[in-house]
């Protein structure tokens, strides 16, 4: 069906071959957040998104980088907690940490452990999504500290990589870009 919003928020997605490195075609979505009409229509999917999914949620987790920046304007509308997950060494105090196999080696993720309660009700929000590796990890990161992953929420999906299917929780992106 025709939607005006997000083919407008579609149609300020740059995209930029080769980077950052040899054949990946990568989505800006930067211009969306130079533009706060683009930035209402994106914000107010995903709260209408997130409020028909669940009548209550207790946090926000966002991911490094680019996740940071939605899940705050999120998380103060519905008056819940922002979490970040970030590289392993970024956050201090005691953390929980999940090793993820990547294309090419590993990555170790972090959640500080007394951010989130046993049983607290978790949606997570990224500007894309491609393979579902990243998502796939916060999941697996936040189950660790007995927390429960809902919703996973990105302004831009890359469907022909099947990402969505390989995060275990439903996965809505707004755009689906080929
Ligand atoms: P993945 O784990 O493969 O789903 O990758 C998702 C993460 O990598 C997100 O944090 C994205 O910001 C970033 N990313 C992966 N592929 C792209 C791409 N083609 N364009 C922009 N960002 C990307």
């Amino acid at each position: 069906a025709a939607d005006a919003g997000l083919d407008y928020v579609k149609s300020l997605i740059t995209s930029h071959e080769n980077f950052p490195i040899p054949g990946v075609l990568f989505q800006d979505a930067f211009p969306i957040f130079r533009d706060p009409v683009a930035m209402d229509i994106v914000l107010n999917r995903m709260l209408g998104l997130i409020t028909r999914t669940s009548p209550k949620i207790d946090a926000i987790v966002g991911l490094d980088a680019r996740g940071f920046l939605l899940g705050p304007l999120l998380s103060t509308h519905l008056h819940c907690s922002f979490v970040p997950i970030r590289k392993q060494g970024k956050l201090p105090g005691k953390c929980e940490s999940v090793t993820y196999e990547k294309e090419y080696g590993t990555d170790v993720f972090e959640i500080q452990m007394d951010a989130l309660k046993p049983g607290d009700k978790v949606v997570f929000v990224d500007d894309l999504i491609a393979t579902g590796g990243t998502l796939r990890a916060a999941t697996e990161l936040v189950r660790k500290v007995g927390a429960e992953p809902l919703l996973a929420t990105c302004i831009v999906g890359l469907p022909a990589l099947e990402g969505a299917t390989k995060v275990g929780i439903p996965v809505h992106a707004l755009v689906p870009l080929p």
